[in-house]
Formats: C-alpha cells, sequence, structure tokens
C-alpha cells in the first residue's frame, strides 16, 4: 500500500458535529500533508437512524469549510460508489465468504430471546455476551429455518482465548483480550450489512491506507482485524483520535454543549477560526503557535504530534480566536460575511462607504459575526433617549454644548478627523465644560448612549447632514 488514502465516514444520522469535522479535518491535514488522498464515504446501513438531508448537510458543510474532499459522493473517483447503500451486493457477496470459510454463521434468535439471555447473564454478574446457541445448531436445522422463512441475523464467529495486538500510530501496541468481543452482527436481519462489515470491505475495496477515526472505535478494532484476517486482507493503519471532552472533563455531549457545527456557522463563527480550533484538539505544533491557516495546517500537521489524552473543548477559547480573525482578516470579507446578519438583524444595509467604516470600528470590538450588527445598530437608528439620558440631554450643560455643535459644525463642513478633532478642541473651550458633562450629552445626541467610539469615527461614520440632524434633534428634546 503505498499511495496514501484516508477516508472520513460520517453516518447521516444528524449534522456534522464537532467530533466528526475533528476527524474529517485530521484525515484532510494528514492526507494533504503527505499528497494522498482524502475520501468522503457515506455509512447509511442503519436504517433506522437515517435523517433526511443529512447527507447534503454533511456534504455541504464540509464545502463551507473548505475541506475539499477528493473522492466521494457527488465528486466521483475510481472506488465508488461512495454510499453504502449502494454497495450491497459487495457485502452479500464477502458475507457469504464467510458462510462458506466458517468464520460466520446464522443466528435465528429473537430480540425477546436475546433479551432474555442479557437478563439472565447480568443477573449472573457474567460478561454479556452472545451464548452462541445457534452456533451449535446442524446445516439441516439451519437450512430448514431458512427455507421457513425465519427472521435470521448473520454473526461473527470470534476466536476464543485470542488476544489481539492493535498497532496504533498513536497509542502505541494496544493488547485487547478477545473474550471480551461479542460474535458482532455482520448481516442484520433487514438484509443490510452492519458498520462492522461494510466499513471493513469498504476500507479493503477502496483501498485504505490509514483509518482515522475517534477513540470510542478503538474497542472494535479487534473485530475489524479479525475480519481482515478471515478475509485474508491487509489490515490498513490504525488511528484512534482522543476523546473530545466537556470542561468538567467528561464526553463532550449534545447536552453541555451545542456540537453542531452548522450552527456554529450561522452563529457568527469564522470557518478559518472553527479550522484553527478544531486542529488544535488534539494536536498541537512544536512550538506554542496559536494561529494556522488551513494552508499552514496542511503543511504542518503530524500525526506524531497528536497526543493521546482527551482533548477540553473551550468555548472560551474559541470565541477568542474568532475575535482574532474578526479583527486580522481582510475588511472586505468581514463586511461581506456580516451581511446576513444585518438582514437577520432587521438592520438596513447603508451604502458601501459607511458599511464599510462601520464595519470596521465594529469588527475589533466583537468577537462574532453576529455581533457586528448589534454593535452598528447605534449608527443606524435615530437616538430615541429615555429616562436619565433624556435627563442629561434636557439639562442647561448639555444645552450648552449642543446648541454650540448646531450653531457651529455647518461652516465646517465637509468634516473630516482633522476638523473633528479641533472643532471638539474649541467647543471645549468655549463651553468651558468637564471632560464628563461635554462628552456625555455629544454622545448621547449622536448614538443614543453615552460610550461609543472616538468621536472623528462616530462622525465620519454618520456624515455630516445626519450627525448635525441629531445633534439638532436632542436639542429639541
Ligand atoms: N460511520 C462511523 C461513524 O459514524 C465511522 C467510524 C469509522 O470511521 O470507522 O462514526
Amino acid at each position: 500500500m503505498s499511495q496514501i488514502r484516508v477516508r472520513f465516514a460520517p453516518s447521516p444520522t444528524g449534522y456534522l458535529h464537532i467530533g466528526g469535522l475533528r476527524t474529517a479535518l485530521y484525515d484532510y491535514l494528514f492526507a494533504r500533508s503527505l499528497g494522498g488522498k482524502c475520501i468522503l464515504r457515506i455509512e447509511d446501513t442503519d436504517r433506522n437512524r437515517l435523517v433526511e438531508d443529512a447527507v447534503e448537510n454533511l456534504i455541504q458543510s464540509l464545502e463551507q469549510l473548505d475541506l475539499h474532499f477528493d473522492e466521494g459522493p457527488g465528486i466521483g473517483g475510481d472506488y465508488g460508489p461512495y454510499i453504502q447503500s449502494e454497495r450491497l451486493e459487495l457485502y452479500h457477496r464477502e458475507a457469504e465468504r464467510l458462510l462458506e470459510t466458517g468464520h460466520a454463521y446464522y443466528c435465528f434468535c429473537t430480540p425477546e430471546t436475546l433479551d432474555e439471555m442479557r437478563r439472565k447473564q447480568q443477573e449472573a454478574k457474567e460478561f454479556v455476551k452472545y451464548d452462541r446457541r445457534c452456533l451449535n445448531l446442524t446445516p439441516e436445522q439451519v437450512q430448514a429455518r431458512l427455507d421457513a422463512g425465519e427472521s435470521h441475523v448473520l454473526r461473527l464467529k470470534m476466536p476464543d482465548d485470542h488476544e489481539f495486538t492493535v498497532e496504533d500510530l498513536i497509542r502505541g501496541t494496544v493488547q485487547i483480550d478477545a473474550s471480551q468481543s461479542d460474535d458482532q452482527v455482520l448481516v442484520k436481519s433487514d438484509g443490510f450489512p452492519t458498520y462492522h462489515l461494510a466499513a471493513v470491505v469498504d476500507d479493503h475495496y477502496m483501498e485504505i491506507s490509514h483509518v482515522i477515526r475517534g477513540e470510542e472505535w478503538l474497542s472494535s478494532t479487534p473485530k475489524h482485524i479479525w475480519l481482515y484476517q478471515c478475509l485474508g486482507w491487509e489490515p490498513p493503519k490504525w488511528v484512534h483520535l482522543p476523546l473530545i471532552l466537556n470542561q468538567d472533563r467528561s464526553k463532550l455531549s449534545k447536552r453541555m454543549n451545542d456540537v453542531s457545527v452548522e450552527s456554529y456557522l450561522q452563529k457568527g463563527y469564522l470557518k478559518e477560526a472553527l479550522i484553527n480550533f478544531i486542529a488544535l484538539l488534539g494536536w498541537h505544533p512544536a512550538d506554542d503557535r496559536e494561529f494556522y491557516s488551513l494552508e499552514e495546517l496542511c503543511q504542518t500537521f503530524t500525526l506524531e504530534r497528536v497526543s493521546k489524552a482527551g482533548a477540553v473543548f473551550d468555548l472560551t477559547k474559541l470565541d477568542w480566536m474568532n475575535g482574532h480573525y474578526l479583527k486580522e482578516l481582510p475588511l472586505e470579507t468581514i463586511v461581506e460575511r456580516s451581511l446576513p446578519y444585518f438582514d437577520a438583524a432587521g438592520l438596513k444595509v447603508p451604502e458601501k462607504d459607511k458599511l464599510h467604516r462601520m464595519v470596521e470600528v465594529a469588527r475589533p470590538r466583537c468577537n462574532l459575526l453576529a455581533d457586528i450588527p448589534v454593535y452598528c445598530r447605534m449608527f443606524l437608528e435615530t437616538p430615541n433617549p429615555q429616562g436619565k439620558e433624556l435627563q442629561n440631554l434636557q439639562s442647561e450643560d448639555s444645552k450648552k454644548v449642543l446648541s454650540w455643535f448646531v450653531n457651529n459644525l455647518p461652516s465646517h463642513f465637509p468634516l473630516d478627523a482633522e476638523k473633528v478633532d479641533s472643532l471638539v478642541k474649541e467647543a471645549l473651550t468655549a463651553t468651558g465644560l468637564k471632560a464628563k458633562a461635554f462628552y456625555t450629552p455629544l454622545r448621547l445626541a449622536l448614538i443614543g448612549q453615552a460610550h461609543g467610539p472616538d468621536l472623528p469615527n462616530t462622525f465620519a461614520i454618520l456624515g455630516d447632514d445626519e450627525a448635525l440632524a441629531r445633534i439638532q434633534a436632542a436639542l429639541e428634546l
């Protein structure tokens, strides 16, 4: 196996979640760093858990994050089809082979029988696993029950007293006792293969060189190794990624966190930040550098630097990282990506120049794209002071400030930053007021709040006429 070929193999049982994205990303980075191929395979053999549109959503989320796979559904490739439900014949052929060589056997036990069996094992404090009662059926008995149309599954006969050695590229040598492995169902009563059979068959026929997946699959790996052996195939290299944990170090859960990638994108996290953040959930570079573009990750990533220990999902860090990208990406990019959030906030997008100035002022003060229109609202809606703010504007001091501007601004139009600075200085001297008594009414009049961006920016964003109109309106209150 000379060519590096890895696959991301999600089940379409929902949206792409944080854990799935981490696997997809590491697959992608590993393949790109070594000039290999990255394959997307849809594992849809669990027919009860299928979610409509999940495949489209998964593909869309990966595309949105710029993870473009080399082969897969809708992409094509020489090893397709890439959706398991379209490969059933292949699984049946291999299942047949396992039957013929005695590595698999029919099991006619009903769910009720199995429940009863498990209950007894639990009561007797035994290891809960299939007790192989159907293994002893004679070929004639099996045939008679098949002929009678009895519901059945196909099971893998696991070896007894066998210790499996998993050579894992992250974990090193892992020994797993086979007595813990059940006689895995390979083909279910609905005729669909289980994940275990389908994944092994596909990994073989798709010539997957490295299986990269979450740690939760490590305990299934002996079954897979055994399947490779029974089918006479060479297994791939195994790579089990560390768990992703909640802050309290329990396994990342939907209950404690939002885990849907789509919803992070919707909330206004930037793809650059998400990719950077997710890349560091288990992998860390040799130096302490924090910021990496996808391209830089492709050059830097190695499996050697993926750790065994679980990685904590720290939302505060993601926010911080997103804030960084919000400041650092080209202004044009941030403007464009923030547009849908203006719509969602019910704000009319102003003309280009004003929009750019506003976003430029807003972005160092925001963590999410969605925060940008929230910040910009003061420039887009006429102030409507109430309560204490209204009182402030009606005071004598405030009237002094506002009337000074009403009288002196127009002759200085068009304003620019320098003019605003000098006018403010002049106004401070002319009114003789202390800073707070001066700036508070001015800002309340201009933006409806006592704190905000510096005055040259505020005037520039509002524009000469709008600034004057707002001051006039405040004076008339
Ligand atoms: N379909 C499995 C999942 O949803 C893939 C496991 C594997 O990568 O082998 O996680």
